[in-house]
């Protein structure tokens, strides 16, 4: 008699090579209802952004450069227990998502839009205590496969220059922040301070080939440029300014 070393297919234990997972490939997740495209803006770009900034980074200085919101700096965005820049939630639904690709938007868990929420006591209470843990290096994320690491981004300042760091949305306050790593440091050296009245733009630029020939050069990463108003210089200006 031949004795087969195989099991029975009901003896294969749960969550073994045969248990279905449920997950769905990135492939598969639906596209975001299409966003209108930025709206236009009377805003004017600091002449510096064109003139210094975007050469300096190496990009096109006639790239489209897109008016994101404007805000108060407020107190948490440079406090030292928070570490995270937000970004006003009007403008990341109007201006923000149109500027990228689903890819980009699933990388900062913008993927999908959020019924907004009215803010129960135990809800602030998360928000609080997420913000506490974005904090914490080593966090254990709170669901399996949900870890938001964000899309990573460029913050720009004009007197700092530009930091890697990345942007994501978080689930329960809905706010979506720049943050990460030396996110501190950078915003000690950026132009702008507690109470301040700044304008967030954004650009990128991505590479474009056609037809096998590069036509743009250039890495995608998003940038998100933080502007004191009024701010007459740069890093780059050179010592006399330029004529306004
Ligand atoms: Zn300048």
């Amino acid at each position: 008699m031949v004795v087969l070393d195989v099991q029975p297919i009901n003896a294969v234990a749960p969550g073994g090579p045969l248990a279905v997972l449920d997950v769905q490939p990135i492939n598969a997740i639906a596209p975001p209802r299409q966003p209108p495209p930025p709206p236009a803006t009377d805003r004017e770009l600091p002449r510096c952004v064109r003139k210094h900034f975007l050469p300096a980074l190496g990009l096109r200085a006639d790239l489209p450069v897109h008016f994101i919101a404007e805000k108060t700096v407020t107190s948490t965005d440079v406090d030292a227990h928070q570490n995270r820049f937000r970004i006003p939630l009007d403008g990341v639904e109007r201006c923000l998502r149109a500027i990228l690709t689903p890819a980009e938007l699933h990388a900062a868990n913008l993927l999908h839009d959020m019924a907004p929420r009215k803010r129960t006591k135990k809800m602030k209470e998360n928000v609080n205590a997420e913000e506490e843990g974005a904090n914490k290096k080593m966090k254990e994320p709170k669901k399996k496969g949900k870890v938001h690491g964000g899309l990573r981004v460029r913050l720009v300042d004009l007197a700092a220059g530009a930091k890697e760091l990345q942007m994501s949305r978080w689930d329960s306050s809905r706010a979506t922040v720049v943050k990460g790593e030396g996110y501190l440091d950078f915003v000690r050296r950026c132009s702008f301070r507690e109470g301040d009245v700044v304008e967030v733009w954004a650009f990128l630029q991505r590479h474009v080939r056609i037809f096998g020939v590069d036509v743009q050069r250039g890495d995608g990463v998003l940038h998100v440029l933080v502007v004191k108003k009024n701010q007459p210089r740069c890093c780059y200006c050179p010592i006399i300014p330029h004529a306004q």
